[in-house]
């Protein structure tokens, strides 16, 4: 006989913003924690009121739907932040989780600033998901956000992460992809690579392999939907020891300390401020 499924927490939720994770594709995966929060707000900012409406439907629930993308007005944050001192007010994005290559880091510090209780509710996010079934080391990893669309600006991101000793994780279009794959052959032609799509979905798919046979089977095989591409650390990076200070040193050579900082960070992920701080010892001596 079938357990009984958890019933939907029905405690009252106190004034605030609420970070609302979202389904990336398969409705199932909402959480019960999140259809209590969602069902107690009478506002809920969202990307896209048509997405956030159709949701809040198939979940049963009304609220007032108020846009909040990039080019939201620091007015409608105020409003926002304005209700969530006095209710409880979430924050969706289209899918996944908000803030992840999505809107809301604003909202959430001046939410902050202005004294308003700031609470995440997680859920499903197709960066941990891809990581979680791409069978690349998953102990470090550098969440990068989209490569850029033109050539030259995603080879120099591409080449500022080379240090990392980490799963570098991306998210990717369709139509971009192979461009991608071709870059990552060219530069880390041994590295391997995966490319999760249309994860949580009917036509879910995961595939390892280097870059170069990535680009191949794309070629022949267009693909579609949603995807995030993933590739492995560097061979000897099994206990990554990344020579900060040597970067930092030729850095400092050719730039200030802090634009030396800045991208000897983003090579390693090492913090910007620890990096500033070693780059003005490093050039005092
Ligand atoms: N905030 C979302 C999250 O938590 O995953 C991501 C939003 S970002 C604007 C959208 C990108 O996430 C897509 O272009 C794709 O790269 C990735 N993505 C979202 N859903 C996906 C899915 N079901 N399968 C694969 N990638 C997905």
């Amino acid at each position: 006989m079938r357990a009984e499924l958890p019933s939907i927490p029905s405690a009252k939720i106190g004034p605030g913003l609420y970070i609302v994770a979202t389904p990336i594709g398969n409705l199932g995966d909402i959480t019960l924690r999140a259809v209590a929060v969602l069902g107690q707000c009478a506002l809920v900012a969202c990307e896209d009121t048509r997405v956030t409406g159709k949701l809040l439907k198939h979940l049963g629930i009304k609220a007032r739907l108020q846009r909040l993308d990039d080019h939201a007005s620091p007015e409608t944050r105020a409003r926002i932040i304005d209700e969530a001192r006095v209710s409880p007010v979430a924050l969706v994005s289209d899918a996944g989780t908000p803030l992840i290559s999505d809107p809301g880091y604003r909202l959430v510090r001046e939410a902050q600033a202005a004294g308003v209780g700031v609470t995440s509710v997680p859920g499903a996010c197709a960066a941990v998901s891809a990581l979680a079934m791409a069978g690349l080391p998953s102990d470090r990893f550098l969440f990068a956000g989209f490569l850029p669309a033109k050539e030259k600006a995603r080879e120099e991101t591409l080449a500022g992460l080379a240090q990392v000793g980490a799963t570098l994780v991306f998210y990717e279009t369709a139509p971009r992809l192979e461009k991608s794959l071709r870059a990552i052959a060219a530069l880390w032609p041994e590295r391997e690579v995966a490319v999760a799509r249309e994860l949580t979905k009917l036509h879910e798919d995961c595939r390892r392999g280097t870059a170069a046979a990535l680009a191949e089977h794309y070629a022949a095989n267009p693909p579609k939907g949603e995807i995030v591409l993933l590739v492995g650390p560097p061979a000897d990076s099994e206990t990554p020891e990344v020579d900060a200070d040597a970067l930092l040193r030729e850095a400092i050579a050719a730039m200030s300390p802090s634009k030396a900082a800045a991208q000897v960070a983003k090579a390693t992920g090492g913090d910007r401020q620890a990096l500033y701080t070693r780059a003005m010892e490093l050039k005092g001596r």
